[in-house]
């Protein structure tokens, strides 16, 4: 059996499930499949910029309408005839979501956030599966919440595996044999019910745990991209195609902010050693990228940015030096507010961290570590990643740019910058 994931460009518009169909109906008849779909487009940011509103209890009606309006112009699309099940299916989801909507509790935030956002997937995989089913594949309708168990870590659901794993086994064997599984990316449910949500362009993760659980042959992630590249060709010229690369390069690739797949992804598949194929949705029958186990010569050089990056320093206040002590101090806050560290380095009297910036979480670390350490920091940088460097591909990166701190190891050269 094999595991498909379709993200949010894959299922844009009309045209676009159409091409998903055909893609499945090519591989439905060599054996089993499970689909993982996430919120159609650009669905997750609005869905973020609604419950903002709704949370301020600002007027959200307009950016709901146009969300309501953008679902209802794809499915007429694909569904001409008015009488067709999907209309019902979706005009509930969104009284649902609206019934959450407005009756928000100002603390809890987090916990909100999950019952609103997953919407998306809920609406794409509805969606998804009517399309299917018009198109006469058999496929059925699954929500992952009652199958990917996790805690309530709100906003990054830890999964419980054991349970999911049982639960999966338990029952989608079964199911799979002569039908096409459809369910939601990016989402998961507590033992009590309640929606979470695995992190953003969480659906990767997804598909890997139903492919561990399912011990699949295979999964792919079918994107708008024609395989696993060595930078983002939104952001860099000249990119390259790996066509084979193992695990392990992939996982630090994904660690270090390459955003071709979710970095929980690999774990679960390299443990049952599951291959990942990353294939282009707009040239189905070309190569793509395989990940797996296997041994590479030395690989082109790969190009990593993560931007909105915030550079903190941390100075002892008397003259002593950065003891563990003050370390164990900073870690264990920053574990406390969830903030993770790119990239970090310490020298005699200051130790510095380069995070993503959150501004709430920000404050909030100032706040407890002010009165033990100096505290400066810039933010709006850039932090740039080469892995599998060479002399050449630093002096191209580096030229011109204002370095604000940077670190080299074997492998993999890094350098904080203004934008
Ligand atoms: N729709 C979710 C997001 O945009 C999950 C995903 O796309 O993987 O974050
Ligand atoms: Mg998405």
């Amino acid at each position: 059996m094999q595991v498909f994931k379709f993200g949010g460009a894959s299922v844009k518009d009309a045209a676009a499930f159409r091409n998903v169909s055909f893609i499945v109906q090519k591989h439905s008849v060599s054996g089993q499949l499970l689909i993982v779909v996430s919120a159609i487009g650009k669905t997750t940011n609005a869905l973020e910029t609604i419950f903002g509103l709704a949370h301020q209890q600002q007027n959200y009606s307009s950016d709901f309408f146009a969300l309501k309006t953008y679902h209802f112009s794809v499915t007429q699309e694909l569904f001409p005839e008015k009488g067709n099940p999907v209309y019902e299916a979706l005009e509930h989801l969104f009284v649902e979501l609206e019934e959450k909507l407005q009756n928000l509790v100002p603390d809890k935030f987090d916990q909100q956030y999950d019952q609103v956002i997953s919407f998306g997937e809920l609406l794409a995989s509805t969606l998804l599966h009517h399309f299917l089913k018009a198109e006469n594949l058999p496929a059925m309708w699954l929500d992952c919440r009652k199958y990917i168990q996790t805690d309530s870590t709100w906003r990054e659901g830890k999964v419980d595996w054991t349970w999911t794993e049982k639960l999966i086994q338990r029952d989608l064997p079964e199911m799979l044999k002569n039908q096409i599984i459809v369910t939601q990316g990016f989402i998961g449910g507590t033992s009590d019910g309640q929606t979470t949500t695995l992190g953003r362009e969480g659906s990767d993760y997804s598909a890997a745990i139903f492919a561990y659980c399912l011990k699949a042959q295979s999964m792919t992630i079918w994107k708008d991209v024609a395989g696993l590249l060595n930078a983002d060709p939104k952001i860099f010229s000249n990119t390259v195609r790996y066509p084979q690369i193992s695990y392990q390069e992939t996982i630090e690739m994904a660690y270090y902010g390459a955003s071709v797949i979710h970095p929980k992804t690999i774990k679960p598949l390299a443990d049952r050693q599951i291959p990942l194929f990353v294939k282009s949705f707009l040239d189905p029958e070309s190569e793509g990228t395989r990940i797996g186990n296997c041994p590479h010569e030395k690989l082109a050089p790969a190009f990593i940015l993560k931007q909105n990056q915030c550079l903190i320093s941390f100075g002892v206040k008397d003259f002593s030096f950065i003891s563990e002590q003050n370390l164990s101090t900073i870690f264990h806050v920053l574990s406390e507010l969830r903030i993770k560290i790119n990239l970090m380095q310490n020298s005699a009297i200051s130790f510095s961290i380069c995070t993503d910036y959150h501004g709430a979480r920000m404050e909030k670390l100032m706040e407890t570590l002010r009165d033990q350490f100096v505290i400066q920091y810039n933010i709006s940088l850039q932090l740039f990643t080469i892995k599998n460097y060479d002399s050449e591909s630093i002096r191209n990166l580096t030229s011109g740019k204002e370095i604000l701190l940077e670190q080299r190891t074997r492998n993999t050269y890094q350098f904080a910058c203004r934008a």
